[in-house]
């Protein structure tokens, strides 16, 4: 019987992750369904395209498998418009290779968007800003707010799912897709609640850490929120809002006093003030997704998009 990594022609390397590559494959047509069925499909479906991060798990410590085992788990559950489709894994014992098949982003990440808009002095404009905090709201308010969407919700009528957190968000791991549409992807350090219920073990990119962080105290979904604030923050202003440090301790300090420089000139108070609350020191007192999807001018840009 042919393997099911037969079913998908192996194409140009997209990325390094932090296991393995990145690969974009395409799905045969010949082989898998009869000819009949391949003219009938429709070209797209025939040949679809996913990414297909590729790890050698023979070389990882079995910290590591568990972390994939678990990336796995919390994407396979996740069943969102804006959050990166899991399709499906395949093992190769022999080769010691794990695959897992994911929906292809083919419109980059916001790390590339704002390098762009940096090179060629472009400010990302403001419509633009809404519209992608909106969309990674939506995702994230789905991780955060299981309940809300929970159970029902799922073709399989599954169980209700544990609140996760993603943990690690970042420009690079926002990824777009040919139509633009924002997709929350990377779950490599998420953690289901459940399993962690607090999770001290951090490794994000320290420009996006929060103070709570920073002070090793516990981690919950208000410190995505906070991560989030960096990132929007980003997108206005091209660099991160604490980065002036030299070393950890240094970005430690910045962060822990919360002085937020002022945004460049051409984007709204109401932004500015969006963003603040975001990086509000105290977790408590930061909105929530929910709440922050419940504001004037975002509940705005996502009837623009529907
Ligand atoms: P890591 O955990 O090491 O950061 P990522 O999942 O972020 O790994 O992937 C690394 C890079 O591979 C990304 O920055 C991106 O360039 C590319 N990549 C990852 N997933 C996809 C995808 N679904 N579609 C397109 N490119 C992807
Ligand atoms: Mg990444």
């Amino acid at each position: 019987m042919a393997s099911p990594l037969d079913q998908y022609e192996p194409l140009d390397i997209i990325g390094t992750g932090s296991f393995g590559i990145i690969r974009k494959v395409r799905r045969k047509a010949d082989g898998v369904v009869s000819r009949v069925a391949v003219r009938s499909l429709a070209g797209a479906d025939a040949l679809q395209i996913f990414a297909r991060k590729e790890l050698n798990f023979e070389r990882m410590s079995e910290r590591d498998r568990k972390q994939i085992v678990s990336e796995v788990n919390i994407l396979k559950d996740l069943h969102h418009e804006h959050i990166v489709r899991y399709h499906d894994r395949h093992v190769d014992r022999d080769a010691g290779v794990l695959y897992i098949l994911m929906e292809y982003c083919g419109g980059g990440d916001l790390a590339s968007v704002i390098k762009q808009a940096q090179r060629h002095s472009r400010p990302i404009p403001e419509d633009t800003v809404w519209n992608y905090f909106m969309q990674i709201l939506l995702a994230l308010n789905h991780c955060h707010h299981p309940q809300v969407h929970g159970r029902g919700s799922d073709v399989d009528g599954r169980e209700k799912r544990a609140q996760i957190l993603h943990r690690d968000i970042k420009p690079d791991n926002i990824f777009l897709d040919e139509n633009h549409i924002v997709k929350l992807g990377d779950f490599g350090l998420s953690k289901a609640l459940v399993q962690a219920s607090f999770a001290n073990t951090y490794v994000g990119t320290p420009y996006y850490m929060s103070p709570e962080l920073m002070q090793e105290k516990a981690y919950d979904s208000k410190s995505d929120i906070w991560s989030l604030g960096c990132l929007i923050y980003e997108l206005c202003a091209l660099k991160p809002p604490f980065h002036e440090a030299k070393t950890h301790a240094e970005l430690s300090i910045l962060i822990r006093n919360g002085r937020i420089p002022p945004l460049p000139k051409g984007y709204s108070t109401s932004l500015s003030n969006v963003i603040k609350s975001m990086l509000n020191l105290n977790p408590a007192m930061r909105p929530s997704a929910a709440q922050l999807l419940a504001h004037e001018r975002l509940d705005l840009a996502f009837k623009v998009n529907e």
